[in-house]
């Protein structure tokens, strides 16, 4: 069996979702995990937001324009009256309980139960689509087996007896198509594997099925080498290992989810990741096999908090971290990055919902400085902190102020914090020594980037 992810562009106009049809109808079993049209997701949230705030009127006014954009959708993709009929019907139920829940008291329930339409949505009207072209497929729907525990992890036991269950004793079809995103919570309500999550769907059921091989179709062929959104001439890498693609998600490569490769990697299914615009690119594949040495790329996370923890106290003292990282663990924060000193720690969040709590709790104990609107760096590859040519990046950035540097904390990252303000400039002077200039990587660069 094989599981095939397909991004909000991918399903986000008529040709497109021509396109996947055409990728997928090849005769071969497989899992379709659809995202929500492009657009449709972030709509959602605005319309949750309004409710939030009260604004009845407005949020009913987006809810009808989201609609008659999914009524001239319907109306553009199927012409079999009796499929035209069933998704209209099936558009109008989701309008309506859209609708309905504007009267009811705004919950965590109530924005979930919301952003979960649009997933509903696209896989109707996609496998309604499927059955027009008299390809062998039916819907499965996700909320049948995804289920998350109390801390938002997949309940993998749950996932792997119900999918395998319902599988069993269905209809054998060619194509089961289903929601990304969506899932129970361990209370059987409506919840979600949280933004961009269609890509954890895919691997979770790859790993409940073992699949042969996850795929995860976008609009871009791979990972790059660096932020395509910032730098020219970026490429494409053909080959990754599970620790350099789970290092480059969680940093800022904005392709796949961070966590995405976990479930699989334990069970070595490779996942491919490939381009629903252009699928004779190679793409990038994510397996066990280590290829190559040295920096195959570069990333940046943006809305870091740096907190620097000064004391006079933590001078050949122990217990002082302890009290630091409970402090963290108090307030359910992950720290990304961090320094220490003789008498200061810097450490960095990404999430900063609890920042003050945590900065009044740190202040009881030491002096707290507080730097916001950095970007973390990260470089990746395999053995990189070992690589002859790393000591002489340093040498490249004397002109970037790097506020922190994480140098060794695994062999294949390293990190740097910068003001996002000199984000772009860093990423060009990086992407320029390490991929342009340098004789040594570039050689590096012909044995693992396809161009
Ligand atoms: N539709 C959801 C989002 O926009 C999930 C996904 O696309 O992966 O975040
Ligand atoms: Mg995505």
């Amino acid at each position: 069996m094989l599981v095939l992810k397909f991004g909000g562009t991918s399903v986000g106009s008529i040709s497109n979702m021509v396109n996947v049809k055409n990728i997928i109808n090849d005769g071969q079993k497989k899992i379709v995990v659809l995202s929500a049209m492009s657009g449709t997701t972030n709509a959602l949230v605005v319309i949750s937001e309004h409710l939030k705030l009260g604004n009845t009127t407005e949020a009913l006014s987006q809810i009808n324009a989201l609609n008659e954009q999914y009524s001239k959708t319907v109306k553009e993709l199927l012409h079999k009256p009796h499929l035209v009929e069933e998704t209209n019907n099936y558009v109008t139920a989701i309008f309506n309980d859209l609708s309905a829940i504007t009267k009811e008291f705004y919950t965590e329930l109530v924005h979930n139960t919301i952003v979960a339409k649009g997933e509903l949505l696209s896989t109707f009207i996609f496998s309604r689509y499927l059955v027009q072209e008299a390809i062998n497929a039916q819907l499965l729907p996700a909320l049948d087996f995804m289920r998350i525990d109390k801390n938002g992890e997949p309940d993998n036991f749950y996932i792997k007896q119900n999918l395998n269950r319902i599988l069993k004793h269905t209809t054998p079809s060619d194509i089961y198509v289903t929601q990304g995103f969506i899932s129970l919570d361990s209370e059987g309500d409506i919840s979600n594997l949280k933004r961009g999550g269609s890509d954890y769907t895919a691997t979770i059921i790859g790993a409940a099925l073992k699949a042969e091989e996850v795929q995860i179709w976008t609009d871009i062929d791979g990972f790059h080498n660096n932020d395509p959104r910032c730098v020219e001439n970026t490429k494409a890498i053909s080959n990754l290992s599970f620790d350099e693609s789970a290092e480059l998600a969680y940093f800022g490569a904005k392709i796949l989810h961070p966590q995405t490769v976990m479930p699989v990697r334990a069970f070595n299914i490779p996942v491919r990741l490939k381009n629903t615009m252009s699928p004779e690119s190679y793409g990038t594949l994510i397996t066990n096999k280590i290829h190559g040495e040295g920096i195959k790329a570069i990333a940046a996370k943006d809305a870091i908090t740096a907190i620097k923890i000064k004391s006079e106290r933590m001078l050949q003292a122990h217990g002082f971290l302890k009290t630091v990282f409970e402090i963290f663990e108090r307030y359910e924060t992950a720290i990304d990055m961090i320094t220490t000193s003789e008498v200061a720690v810097s450490l960095t969040i990404d999430d900063d919902r609890n920042l003050e709590a945590i900065t009044q709790a740190l202040e009881k104990v030491a002096k707290v400085e507080v730097d916001r609107f950095m970007s973390i760096i990260c470089l990746v590859g395999n053995s990189i902190i070992y690589h002859q040519d790393t000591p002489n990046l340093f040498q490249v950035l004397q002109d970037v102020n790097v506020r922190m540097i994480s140098y060794g904390g695994s062999h294949n990252n390293i990190s740097l914090l910068v003001n996002t303000s000199d984000k772009i400039e860093t990423l060009k002077k990086l992407h320029r020594y390490v991929f342009e200039d340098s004789k040594e990587i570039a050689k590096l660069k012909a044995d693992c980037v396809l161009s």
